[in-house]
């Protein structure tokens, strides 16, 4: 995907403060933090989003939730974090490139707007 901007952080083309990187994935800082700790953990294939990764390649879409949980555990989350998955026009998915966000270090309210 040439045109996908989390393909290009994936290929080094757009830089990004990553926080940590396996074989299958990569995470990086949010560039519009909604919390004191707000980082994306996005597979190196692409995937426009949870409904396509979940049909396709279950192991990966665990392989996520797992990176997802290792960013919580590296950036100190003990209190409490959030994983949250932007799916599609009402989910409010802005990059169709799928990504799960991690939110922490604060309290987070609920309901989410
Ligand atoms: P979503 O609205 O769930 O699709 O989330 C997309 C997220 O990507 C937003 O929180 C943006 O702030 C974030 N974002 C957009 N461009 C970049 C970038 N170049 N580096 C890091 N995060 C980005
Ligand atoms: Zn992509």
């Amino acid at each position: 995907m040439s045109d996908c901007l989390f393909c290009k952080i994936v290929n080094g083309i757009i830089p990004a403060n990553k926080v940590l990187e396996n074989d299958n994935f990569l995470a990086f800082r949010d560039i519009s933090p909604q919390a004191p700790v707000h980082v994306l953990v996005i597979p190196k294939k692409h995937f426009e989003d949870i409904s396509e990764l979940s049909q396709k390649d279950l192991e990966l879409s665990a392989g996520l939730m797992k990176t997802a949980s290792e960013v919580a555990r590296v950036e100190n989350l003990d209190a409490g974090f959030r994983i949250v998955l932007n799916t599609g026009e009402d989910g409010g998915q802005t990059v169709q490139h799928i990504h799960a966000h991690v939110l922490g270090g604060r309290g987070l309210t609920w309901p989410p707007g």
